[in-house]
Formats: structure tokens, sequence, C-alpha cells
């Protein structure tokens, strides 16, 4: 299997010990607890903290090539990539846009917003999903109607990581009378504008990561349009691809060592979990589908670099992670018994009910950027040509 993708010099040790070292300095102890998965900060305190953070890295010279309009170095890059990957605190609002404005964006929108991405000056949010177009997002009905030079947006957004701190939403819109793909239009939103209502949703895992947005006749200029109107769907399904290739090569927090850890310490009828055979069998199972989840991750990043993604890396990548991320979710609850439903703040819950968390938040990352039904989908009918599945009309 062709999983080589270039080593990075030695050469680089230095730039990678200096950046480790920076994080370490600056990064900042937020209010709100660490966990699993695409958190939220509750207060205006934590979201300005991360924004001094991502400025402090920027303004040091630490800048993702995603963010800009020219490619820097690509050891230093994938060197950054790696560090930030596991400092949640770096991580604000959903950056997707950036790269539609890259590939679709005027010189104007790519001046405008790119660079205060980066810097974490401002923050982004994605409203694609509506409350009857998820999987099928190409039903969405958020209507933007042509008057002079601006769009008159009507409709309803749900599901927005972030939107409560947003500055700027990558929003999609129908404008072309045509029904399905080939209506919809892609645009910059400002979420100042008049009609723009944000409504934080509590979620299980007792975060307020989502929101329901409603846009009421919002004006938004033609100039905030992201490549040609009509051509929407090009744009999204571009940086949707971006998303799930993401998550597929993410770490998402659950690990066997850990697991080997909670096995050593819970207790079966007077003995420790880990001489249980079938602990140490599941022990291994998983142990197994991580490495295979690895190589995953290595494929589709040779790929990448070599310009050759097919249609069904990024969706085998994210099916696996999601699949293996819950799998050990449930495993670490089976291991606490009936201590599983002790959850955060009980004195007796294991680690302060972290498994709890991540169980709650794992299913998640089944569905987020696209089902794995849906990838399951694209991988049967545009990886290996099998007959489409019937749609409704
Ligand atoms: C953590 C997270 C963050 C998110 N952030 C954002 C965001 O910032 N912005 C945004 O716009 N959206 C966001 N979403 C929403 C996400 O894109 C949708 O949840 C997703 O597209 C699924 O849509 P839905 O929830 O409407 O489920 P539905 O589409 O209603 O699906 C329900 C169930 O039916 C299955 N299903 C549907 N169609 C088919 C089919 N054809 N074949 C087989 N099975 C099918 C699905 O797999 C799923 O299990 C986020 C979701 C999550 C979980």
């Amino acid at each position: 299997m062709d999983v080589r993708i270039p080593e990075i010099p030695a050469s680089y040790d230095a730039y990678r010990d200096e950046l480790r070292a920076f994080i370490a300095k600056h990064v900042p102890t937020l209010e709100m607890k660490p966990r699993s998965g695409l958190r939220v900060p509750d207060t205006a305190e934590d979201v300005e903290a991360q924004r001094n953070f991502v400025r402090a890295l920027h303004d040091a010279g630490y800048r993702q090539d995603r963010f800009q309009a020219h490619d820097g170095d690509p050891f230093e890059q994938r060197i950054l990539q790696q560090a930030l990957s596991t400092v949640p605190e770096a991580a604000m609002g959903n950056p997707l846009v950036a790269g539609a404005l890259k590939l679709f964006g005027t010189d104007d929108q790519k001046a405008k917003y790119l660079p205060p991405i980066s810097r974490g000056d401002h923050i982004w949010s994605q409203l694609f999903s509506e409350p009857n177009a998820g999987s099928d997002l190409s039903n969405l009905k958020t209507r933007a109607d042509l008057d002079g030079d601006v769009y008159v947006v009507n409709g309803q957004k749900v599901w927005t990581t972030w939107a409560q701190w947003s500055d700027y939403g990558y929003l999609l819109a129908r404008t072309e009378p045509t029904p399905g793909p080939a209506g919809i239009t892609a645009f910059v939103l400002d979420m100042k504008l008049p009609g723009v209502d944000v409504r934080p949703l509590r979620e299980i895992t007792g975060t307020t990561d989502f929101n329901e947005v409603f846009l009421t006749d919002v004006r938004v200029p033609v100039t905030d349009v992201i490549g040609q109107p009509g051509n929407g769907w090009k744009v999204t399904n571009m940086s949707l691809a971006m998303e799930r290739s993401g998550i597929g090569g993410g770490g998402g927090g659950a690990v066997v060592g850990e697991l080997i850890d909670a096995a050593r310490l819970h207790n079966r009828r007077g003995r420790s979990a880990i001489e249980a055979d079938d602990v140490r069998q599941g022990l291994a199972r998983l142990a197994a589908r991580s490495r295979i989840h690895r190589a995953i991750g290595h494929k589709i990043a040779t790929r990448a670099a070599k310009g050759k993604l097919s249609v069904s890396d990024a969706p085998i990548g994210k099916i696996w992670f999601g699949e293996l991320n819950l799998a050990m979710c449930e495993f670490a609850l089976r291991l606490q018994g009936p201590r599983s439903a002790l959850t955060e703040g009980d004195p007796a819950a294991y680690l302060d009910g972290v498994w709890q968390d991540r169980f709650l938040y794992a299913r998640a990352w089944t569905i987020a950027g696209g089902s794995n039904e849906i990838m399951r989908n694209m991988i049967a009918e545009r990886g290996l040509g099998l007959p489409k599945e019937p749609r409704g009309s």
C-alpha cells in the first residue's frame, strides 16, 4: 500500500521546538472545561482569551496556509497543523469558508476576509443545514431575492456551530428559480446585519455548541456572493470535502492507552478488569482498528499531497474514525459497569465523567460533515459506480 509522505527533515526540529514552547507559554486557561469534540465557550471572556491566543500565534508568524492567499513552507505547515490539532483553544468558529474564498472568491474578498480569519479577528460559522435540509442539503429553502444591488434573505438555519459568537457566516441560499443544486448560491453573511436572529440550543452534553439562525429580510450586498449566482453547490462541495477529510484525519481524543488504564483500574468480580479475556480481546481489537485508522490517515495525506484524492478517500476516513471513536467510548463505559451512569461533578465518577462526555458527543462525529450513511452512499455510487439509490421527486 502506498502510504508514504516525505519525512519532515531534522532541520525543522528547532521550528517544532520553538512552536511547542510558544504554545505552552501562551495557551490560555479557559473557564470552559476541556472536553472532546467541537465545543463552544459559554462566556465572552473565554472567546476573547481564544482570540488573543490565535492573534499571538499569528503575530509570531505561525500562520496556516488554509487561511492565507499564498502558500508557505509545506514542512512548517505540517508541523503547525500537527501541533495545533491537539490544542482546542486554537480552534475558533468554523473557518471552512477560507477554502471557498481561496478557490472562488474575488481578490477583494480574499484581501478583506482571509487575513482576519487567520489572525482570529473574525470568527465564522457555516449556515448550510436547515430543519428539512441536512443530508438532503440541496433541498434547502432559504431564499435570497435580488433587489438592485442587494439580495434580500429569508429563511431558517439550524445546527449552526459557533453562530452565537460569529462575526460572519458562510451562507447557502436559493437565488435561482431552478429547484435542487442548480438554484443555490454561496454568500458571505455579516452576522451583525439587521434581521439575523441567533438562538442558542442547549445539548445533551450540557454545552451550547449549536444555534438556530432565523433570517428575516436580511439585505446582503451582491459583492458578498462567493463565486457566481447559482454556482453555490460547486463551492459547497469543495468545502464539505475538506471538512470530511479533516474529521477523518483528526484524533478525536479516544485512545487505546487510556482504555488500558481504565481496564487496570476497574474491577470485575474482585479482580482487575484487564485480567478478563473479553476485555483483553476487546482492547486488542480496538488497537488493531486504531492502527488501521492511522494507516488510512497516512494514505489520505499521501494522496492529498500528490493531488490524487479519490471521491472515496475522505468518506472512508470519516466513517472509520466516527465508528472507532464511538466503539472506544462504549467500551470505556462498559468497563465502568454501574459507575458509567455517573457523570461530571459526581465525586464517584471515573475521571470526572470524561468518557461519559465523550460517549454523548461520539454520535456527533458520525453525523457532522455528512452522516456516515451518506458517506457510504457516496462511496457506493461515486466511488464504486454502483446503481444509485432511489430518490424522491
Ligand atoms: C457536531 C456537528 C456540528 C454541525 N455543525 C454544523 C454547522 O456549523 N453548520 C451547518 O450548517 N450544519 C451543521 N451540522 C449539521 C449537519 O450537517 C447535519 O446534521 C447533517 O448534514 C445531517 O442532517 P440532519 O441532522 O438534518 O439529519 P437527516 O438528514 O434528517 O438524517 C437523519 C438520519 O437519516 C439518515 N439518512 C438521511 N438520508 C439518507 C439516505 N439517503 N440514505 C441513508 N440514510 C439516510 C442519516 O444518515 C441520519 O442517520 C452539524 C452537525 C453536527 C453533528
